[in-house]
């Protein structure tokens, strides 16, 4: 069976590797696919694709957008967007502009403790890429405060900590039509991340069919087949294409591994890929 990956992060936004490595990784792996999915960004597709067509691996262009819902956030996948749209292009200038006023706002909140983060230097050590808090928790574990990006998370950066600053969200309906505008589909990322109800889930699905969402993550790492299970019946049951990806960062994200999730229980059949582009 051709193995794939439909959800990986490059340093063009929070991962630790270019897109061309991030595509030699996926050779070397054996995946007949990946999917580039960088927070708020399509810029490193161009470049995968390229690096994609040197060493026999497809890459599809993917996208990854933080959405609003009920004052938390839901992530949506956008799969085949044409990186050169206009309007894309245009809504994600304003959410990378809303980001350095957030990341200004934080890194003033980590001054007035002592904690020096300077947010112009990190624009300038990661020019072109999307900058949030990961980087910060990089910075957090370099100044020796924190342990490892977990923990930086944990007591410092997730919503409810000291030096959270929640940043403006499209909502889902939004992130559906932009994708969708820009030639993509949208699907909903990593479900069980929202730690929804069964009533939450029927809500936030019933929304997302409505918005024009087509596909739900159904395999992810951590996974286990029995969860596996229960989403791929909600795909059915909503009539959403399954996908599947490992949400692989590099080594901003050790313990995931590419293609293969957390501990070998992640496998994404290339059926998957081939029926959600025929939607
Ligand atoms: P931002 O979009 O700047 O708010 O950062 C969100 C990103 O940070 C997510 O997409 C994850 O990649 C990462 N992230 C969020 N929460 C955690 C956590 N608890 N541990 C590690 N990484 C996290
Ligand atoms: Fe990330
Ligand atoms: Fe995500
Ligand atoms: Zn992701």
């Amino acid at each position: 069976m051709k193995k794939i990956d439909l959800h990986t992060h490059t340093d063009i936004s929070d991962g630790s590797e270019t897109p061309e490595a991030a595509v030699r990784l996926a050779k070397s792996l054996g995946l007949a696919a990946i999917a580039v999915t960088d927070h708020d960004t399509a810029a490193g597709v161009k470049r995968a694709k390229a690096e994609g067509e040197k060493c026999g691996v497809e890459v599809v262009s993917g996208i990854e957008l933080g959405c609003g819902w009920h004052g938390s956030e839901v992530h949506m996948l956008g799969y085949g967007v044409d990186p050169d749209d206009r309007g894309l292009a245009s809504v994600l200038d304003r959410i990378v502009r809303d980001r350095h006023e957030r990341n200004v706002k934080m890194a003033k909140l980590l001054s007035d403790d002592g904690i020096g983060i300077d947010v112009a230097e990190l624009e300038r050590r990661h020019p072109g890429s999307v900058i949030g808090r990961p980087h910060f928790a990089l910075c957090l574990v370099e100044a020796g405060i924190a342990d490892s990006v977990k923990d930086a998370f944990n007591r410092f950066l997730d919503p409810g900590r000291k030096y959270y600053v929640r940043r403006h969200f499209l909502s889902l309906e939004e992130g559906a039509e932009l994708i969708i505008a820009a030639g993509g589909r949208p699907v909903i990322a990593h479900p069980l991340q929202y730690k929804l109800s069964d009533e939450g889930m029927t809500e936030l699905l019933e929304k997302a069919v409505s918005a024009g969402v087509c596909g739900l993550e159904c395999r992810y790492s951590g996974y286990g087949e029995e969860t596996v299970q229960r989403l791929l019946k909600l795909a059915v049951d909503y009539g959403l294409c399954p996908t599947g990806g490992s949400d692989w960062h590099g080594s901003h994200k050790p313990h995931i591994s590419m293609g293969s999730g957390e501990h070998g229980e992640l496998c994404v059949p290339y059926d998957y890929l081939e029926a959600l582009m025929k939607r």
